[in-house]
């Protein structure tokens, strides 16, 4: 057996790329291979937090029913449905290992293509994009679309159609519209533009609020220009009482602020502050949201959303550890229940609000 000494020493003779790999090596072996039992356990308590319940039909009085490839099964008094402690997750019925799941949040976490998580955590690429979404589908249905309060700062970012992947291996899917030709000036499909004028229905706009306490709303509402109306869906009931709304001079805002009696700061155009009401914070999510979009090459509108959600949780929880918020992010997506399935990819839509 090689003593650690010679091992180091053979490190020493490797090129930078030999040791980044050595050193997500012992990563995973370590961190992750020690994470393995915690974040099943975290799982099991926060699924279960209320005691056990049955997550097909949410009844209470379970009992345990032997065990399934050496996990516990239930079975539900009020359905007869059997369960184990993953049904209705992303890992429910995965036949990797939860360390690879681990590692692929990991991936996630520093915002990897889908090519890269695949070839990082050893699975196809087809197995990547799913359980980029099953996770993605997950922690949509349990950060929900949260509420605003305070001074809040809103803004609309648009970003290009996409049917990226919905017309090259489909016979009968057309394209709604003429192909833009790649390299035509303005943007590649799905990457963010910050367009004001000129806005038309083949962009969608997604509408951003952020409150000075972190909390975060980003949702898709319309293709093209927004209205007040669009306005109002996404935020009724989701803006706290005497809220003060900071924007820039966008009318639907007025008309907006008018019909739901809150009170409005618009900044003009050019200017930046009007004392401590600015649309600062808004305008460095818009931006780090662009960079951190570009890297994806365009994204289909129909998964946009659950792009959103990824930034709003990278966001939320930026001054976490990069390995405890790989832990959290795959405890979180098993706390609800979801249930993405393969053959529901095909007949997928675009989420507006
Ligand atoms: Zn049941």
């Amino acid at each position: 057996m090689p003593s650690v000494e010679s091992i180091k020493r053979d490190i020493q003779t490797l090129g930078t790329a030999g040791q980044e790999e050595i050193l997500n090596y012992l990563e995973e072996v370590i961190i992750l291979g020690s994470f393995a039992t915690e974040v099943t356990n975290e799982i099991k308590e926060n699924r279960f937090s209320r005691g056990k319940v049955c997550p097909h039909c949410g009844h209470d009085e379970v009992s345990r029913n032997g065990k399934y490839k050496g996990n516990q099964r239930y079975i539900c008094k009020s359905c007869l449905k059997t369960f184990t402690d993953f049904t209705r997750s992303p890992h429910h019925n995965s036949k990797k290992d939860i360390k690879k799941w681990i590692l692929y949040a990991k991936c996630m976490i520093n915002g990897y293509s889908i090519r890269k998580c695949a070839k990082i955590v050893d699975i196809s690429i087809p197995t990547s994009f799913y359980w980029r979404h099953k996770i993605l589908d997950a922690i949509r249905a349990y950060m929900g679309i949260g509420n605003v309060g305070g001074v809040i700062e809103i803004d609309e970012a648009f970003l290009r159609e996409s049917f990226k992947g919905d017309h090259k291996k489909s016979i009968t899917f057309t394209m709604p519209r003429k192909a833009h030709k790649t390299g035509v000036k303005g943007s590649r499909n799905g990457k963010t533009e910050k367009l004001k004028r000129g806005i038309s229905k083949e962009q969608i706009c997604v509408l951003c609020a952020i409150d000075r306490a972190g909390n975060i709303i980003t949702e898709l509402i319309c293709k093209g220009r927004m209205k007040h109306i669009d306005l109002e869906r996404l935020f009724r009931d989701r803006i706290d009482d005497e809220s003060i709304l900071c924007t820039d001079s966008h009318k639907s805002y007025i008309q907006f602020a008018q019909n739901s009696g809150v009170e409005l700061q618009q900044i003009k155009r050019g200017k930046h502050k009007e004392g401590i009401y600015h649309i600062q914070h808004i305008n460095a999510f818009h931006s780090k949201l662009k960079k951190w979009m570009d890297r994806f090459n365009g994204v289909a509108t129909k998964y946009l959303t659950n792009y959103m959600y990824w930034f709003k949780w990278l966001e939320i929880f930026n001054t976490e550890k990069d390995t405890i918020k790989s832990k959290n992010l795959l405890v979180q997506s098993h706390t609800s229940h979801s249930d993405t399935k393969l053959k529901d990819f095909k007949i997928r839509e675009a989420i507006y609000i």
